[in-house]
């Protein structure tokens, strides 16, 4: 080791570091957090900071970056949005006065899942940190917690892929494991982007027993302890915040996987993987921020219990129906601040004035809330008018205490109102007075001296001075004035009445400066002992602002209210996809029926590309979401069955071009659904079979349907380009056939958008192939080949094939020469795109 690694400050560097291996530390050195060796390599690179050397003489010099301490936390989220985690080390006490070392120590550990400054761009979302355990296998134990508002949940999951939908549907970016959870669990989780962190011994708490006293098994309160352990050693500080841990069943929701949940464009635009887009951008008419996230949740979470439903469609319907109430709530929720993260901060002790402020504003609204919720007059609001406490004893002391606009430090002073403490009040006298006193000098110096611009002023460097300019200096009586501090045409003095008085007034400044910050301190403890009664207000909140949401989207869309049948009929009339009608204008969609009665099993979907069928498809998944979610639903009538889960297989714009590993994954998430569908499921397959060859692809479709028709009996809409699929009517009683409309106008080819009974025109790609202009001679051939195909297939229907024993096969008799060019005709018709009318294809996502 050179002589430079061996400082003391770089040993106790070395030491703090040795605790934080896999954390950036920020040192902090005076004015800046410095980074020494790897950490400053990799940091320099990272957030672009000048990368020097400590010590230039040594041999071994230590590569080293800092950041300035006042910029600091955009530095740290940099890295933590990258992934990364970062100590902050303190210096704890004051250079000045330190005999020796000044004691360093890490103040807190900031990483992805604890990160709590989120930003405005990250007020309608949650940052979960979540923590797996794993007593034995497929048997585990999962618990999530939002650190900036407390929010706690505990689960317990019996599969690894049901940990995997879990933790992908709340996009966490941590989760902290014991030894208990295998290497490969984590290598699978590493693989989702989703950082690791380990957390072995568990440490007991008040907190921890606190918030882990409604739990009933060892595991969930396994789990729970690994998660609040890891909070408190990362954290180092009060989590008063943290809410008891609910204990909740995945299956007590309507169950999505997270392929599924993508590629509904729920939360987020596949293309551009924002919020437009989405069905959350379109719900979301919430005022606060809570309400936002609430929104988000529900959108995650759709209910399965129908009481539960029908209980918000009764609240949605009466919002809907006062106008004026509605308007008013809106009105009051627009002065409601974050109370959720306020009392977070309150909790961390990370609070200012101004957010006091903002608290008190936000129980204010409650008194106004409650009237205009009584004004509705009706019952199935009252649990919630009894849950709106509007906490009146905190807003009164945050009025009586601080000052209405108060700055934004609570160290410089200024906060408490004057009149509240009789100490600090003689404090703010004796500087009042001092200042006055100083007017007065000032005059009276003028008058004596005769210096009309002398003046008195103050710095931080030397104190109170008498500022006189140099063509004046003559006129200044040589005894009385002694010389601070020269500038290029002034001189400062100072006399000793003055400095008597800057000392009783700079005394007075400190002793209230720090006098307003234990008030402070105090009311902050005051506050915090309200946290739950905050956070109950603040559920209740966000609850009446998603509610009202659903009211403003449902009347300006024109929504209905669904009717949950308890039998297997599907009915809906004129539906929507309200994202793409809310895109193109209402005028401009074309709304469609969804009919399946009890013995209807299976739509089976076919008309040409760019019609339309992928639309209708996601139009029923949105729709029974938003029913689930208990909103009203794009339609002029809907009756509906709860569904249990929603399986999809729809393909991307990109599946297309990619090649055989998208038909793996089409593969897969088929399997999926086929073994995980109940007769209450949902299933939409758009497309199935499409990435392989295609006699391949149609007897797997085939085979599929007859799985779901014979075994799944769940509801599922099944579009396809094979036109053969078409003639299965005839002997699945459960399934039924439907197109899109598409008609030649001017010989431009004109797609409806309109479900029809009955299968498509089986002779539709050659239409197309001759609207774009093919060879006569070409067409002709085609029909030949078409009328061909068709005579073998009445020899040989796909329907004569007994179901589940023998697959589909195509008879080897088949594979003649002249159906070479027929897979092409059929190829044709299922991948190209004809050319399109200007009126059909707007693209959804502008
Ligand atoms: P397909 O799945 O048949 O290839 P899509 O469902 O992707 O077709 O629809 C193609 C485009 O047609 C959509 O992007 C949309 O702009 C438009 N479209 C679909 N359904 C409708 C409808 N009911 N009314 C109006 N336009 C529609």
């Amino acid at each position: 080791m050179t002589k430079a690694n061996t400082t003391p400050m770089m040993v106790q560097y070395q030491k703090i570091k040795d605790q934080y291996p896999d954390a950036f530390l920020f040192y902090r050195l005076g004015d800046f957090y410095e980074m020494f060796n790897e950490d400053a390599v990799k940091g320099s690179q990272l957030l672009e900071l000048t990368l020097t050397t400590r010590s230039h003489s040594a041999k071994n010099p230590i590569p080293m970056c800092g950041v300035p301490h006042k910029a600091v936390q955009s530095y740290i989220d940099i890295l933590v949005d990258q992934g990364y985690k970062v100590a902050i080390c303190e210096q704890m006490e004051d250079p000045k006065l330190a005999k020796g070392m000044v004691k360093r120590e890490v103040i807190q550990l900031v990483t992805p899942g604890t990160q709590t400054d989120t930003g405005a761009a990250g007020a309608k979302r949650n940052n979960y940190l979540t923590a797996l355990i794993m007593p034995a296998k497929d048997n585990f134990g999962l618990a999530y917690t939002d650190l900036s508002t407390g929010e706690l949940k505990a689960a317990e999951l019996s599969s690894v892929d049901a940990v995997v939908n879990e933790l992908m549907s709340l996009q966490t970016k941590e989760v902290v494991v014991d030894d208990t959870v295998t290497t490969e669990l984590r290598d699978r989780l590493k693989q989702l982007g989703i950082l690791i962190s380990t957390q072995t011994d568990v440490q007991t708490s008040s907190e921890l027993s606190y918030v882990e006293q409604d739990l009933t098994t060892d595991r969930l309160r396994g789990v729970v302890g690994v998660l609040v352990t890891y909070v408190t050693v990362t954290q180092k500080r009060s989590l008063a915040h943290l809410q008891r841990a609910v204990a909740y069943q995945p299956t007590a929701f309507l169950k999505m996987d997270h392929s599924s949940q993508t590629n509904l464009e729920i939360t987020q635009n596949l293309r551009t993987k924002k919020k437009s887009g989405t069905l959350l951008w379109l719900l979301d008419e919430t005022k606060t921020a809570m309400g936002g996230r609430l929104l988000k949740q529900w959108l995650d979470r759709p209910l399965i219990n129908r009481q539960q439903i029908e209980d918000r469609q009764a609240k949605v319907g009466a919002l809907l129906d006062h106008y004026f109430e509605r308007n008013n709530l809106q009105g009051e929720l627009v002065k409601v601040y974050d109370l959720e993260r306020l009392a977070g901060r309150v909790a961390f002790g990370s609070v200012n004035g101004r957010d006091l402020i903002q608290l008190q504003t936000s129980l204010e609204q409650v008194p106004q809330i409650q009237h205009t919720i009584a004004e509705l007059g009706e019952t199935i609001f009252d649990p919630m008018l009894n849950n709106l406490d509007p906490v009146a004893d905190v807003a009164d002391t945050i009025r009586e205490t601080i000052v209405p606009e108060p700055p934004l430090s609570v160290a410089d002073g200024g906060v408490i109102r004057d009149g509240f403490n009789e100490q600090l009040d003689e404090y703010r006298d004796a500087m009042r007075n001092g200042k006055t006193w100083l007017a007065e000098m000032e005059t009276h110096e003028r008058e004596v001296t005769g210096i009309n611009n002398l003046k008195i002023g103050y710095n931080h460097v030397f104190g109170y001075y008498i500022e006189v300019t140099k063509v004046n200096l003559d006129k200044l009586p040589a005894d009385r004035y002694e010389r601070k501090q020269t500038l290029a045409n002034a001189e400062r003095f100072s006399t000793p009445e003055l400095k008597e008085k800057e000392q009783l007034i700079l005394e007075a400044q400190e002793k209230s400066k720090s006098l307003e910050y234990q008030l402070f301190v105090d009311l902050r403890e005051e506050v915090k002992k309200a946290i739950t009664r905050l956070q109950k207000l603040a559920a209740t909140i966000a609850s009446l602002d998603v509610l009202q949401s659903f009211a403003v989207v449902s009347e300006d869309y024109h929504f209905v209210k669904p009717t949950l049948v308890a039998g297997h009929t599907l009915k809906i009339t004129q539906g929507r996809h309200p994202v793409v009608e809310k895109v193109l204008g209402r005028q401009s969609y074309v709304p469609n029926d969804v009919t399946m009665d009890q013995n209807t099993n299976i739509l089976l979907i076919t008309g040409p590309n760019m019609s339309g069928k992928s639309t209708y498809m996601r139009q029923l998944a949105l729709t029974v979401i938003m029913a689930q979610m208990g909103c009203f639903v794009p339609a002029e009538a809907a009756e509906m069955p709860i569904f249990d889960q929603i399986f999809t297989r729809i393909g991307a714009a990109d599946d297309l071009i990619s090649g055989q590993s998208t038909f793996m994954v089409e593969m897969q998430e088929a399997n999926h659904a086929l073994s995980q569908a109940t007769a209450n499921s949902l299933i939409l397959f758009d497309e199935i079979g499409r990435g392989t060859a295609t006699y391949d692809g149609m007897a797997l479709a085939q085979a599929i349907i007859e799985f779901v028709h014979n075994r799944v009996h769940a509801k599922t809409l099944f579009s396809t380009h094979y036109h053969e699929l078409t003639a299965l009517d005839q002997s699945l009683k459960q399934l039924r056939n439907v197109h899109v409309g598409a008609v030649e106008r001017d010989g431009d080819l004109v797609f409806l958008h309109q479900m029809q009974p009955g299968p498509a025109d089986k002779s539709y790609g050659i239409h197309v192939a001759k609207l774009a202009g093919m060879p006569d001679n070409l067409l002709q051939r085609a029909e030949v080949i078409l009328q061909h195909l068709e005579e073998e297939a009445a020899e040989q229907p796909a329907v004569a094939v007994e179901s589940t024993s023998t697959p589909v096969a195509t008879p080897e008799s088949q594979a003649t020469v002249s159906v070479e060019p027929a897979q092409d005709t059929a190829q044709t018709s299922a991948s190209s795109t004809p050319a399109q009318p200007e009126s059909a294809a707007p693209d959804q996502d502008q």
